[in-house]
């Protein structure tokens, strides 16, 4: 799958294969897949349950490892890094959002945005200030200081947008980002996640059932018993 004519892929995945252990594996779970993207671009990864979606979301995220292919994020390979080198590259290259949100229900709207501010060694004030200016731009101006429980699913969801963007990653992976929410709600985070796109240039890989979100990307690739069976450009009815 090749991105784009003349657009250097952000995301560049070549023979990616993952091979989960154990004495009842009978099939890769991704059994060779090439996947690459453009930067600016939003590619909808779809495919039945069980197909290896999340698995190859989590690769491109550097969360996990492949047991074999090669992946260069950025340019940079990234296939092979330590966990620590991971954990740094997640941190400045990547943006995650997932269904059930993963805030920390402890802390404020305001703290959980702030957070990976804090981890980038940015001092307290300019990392407040900073999601602040985040939380006004996902409409939550009026909740900095109230707790996820405090919160609707979209509006946590915008919470999880916000932290996500916030170090202004190269490439954004949400995994069902909308799953949890009602129809209508899910097309208001999908509006705003295309309108930051806009702004930011983020590329994005979005893993969805729902073909109507889909539609929000550029492109579709379908997923199969862990390999790509079809990718189509959509209408782009909404760019
Ligand atoms: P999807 O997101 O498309 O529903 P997944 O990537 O979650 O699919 O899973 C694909 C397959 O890989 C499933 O059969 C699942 O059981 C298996 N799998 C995923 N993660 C693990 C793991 N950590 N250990 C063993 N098997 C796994
Ligand atoms: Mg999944």
């Amino acid at each position: 799958m090749v991105a784009a004519a003349g657009q250097t892929p952000v995301i560049d995945a070549r023979g990616i294969t993952k091979i989960h252990g154990g004495p009842l594996t009978t099939a890769p779970t991704l059994a060779g897949v090439d996947l690459a993207v453009a930067s600016r671009e939003i590619v909808a990864l779809r495919g039945p349950s069980g197909s290896g979606k999340s698995t190859l979301l989590n690769i491109l995220g550097c969360l996990d490892r492949p047991t074999s292919g090669t992946y260069q994020l950025g340019g940079r390979d990234v296939s092979a890094l330590t966990r620590e080198e991971q954990a740094w590259v997640r941190l400045h290259y990547l943006g995650f959002i997932f269904q059930s949100f993963h805030l920390i229900g402890h802390s404020t709207v305001l703290e959980n945005v702030a957070l990976p501010l804090h981890y980038a060694g940015i001092r307290a004030k300019d990392a407040l200030s900073t999601a602040e200016e985040r939380l006004v731009r996902v409409g939550l101006r009026e909740r900095l200081h109230y707790f996820p429980s405090q919160l609707s699913g979209g509006q946590r969801q915008r919470v999880a947008i916000a932290r996500s963007l916030v170090l202004r990653p190269k490439v954004l992976l949400a995994d069902e980002p909308t799953g949890a929410l009602d129809t209508k709600t899910g097309a208001e985070i999908m509006s705003l996640l295309v309108e930051l796109h806009d702004q930011e240039g983020t590329a994005i890989v979005l893993v969805t059932h729902d073909p109507h979100v889909a539609t929000f990307a550029h492109r579709q690739v379908f997923l199969r018993d862990g390999q790509i069976v079809d990718g189509e450009a959509t209408l782009g009815a909404r760019h």
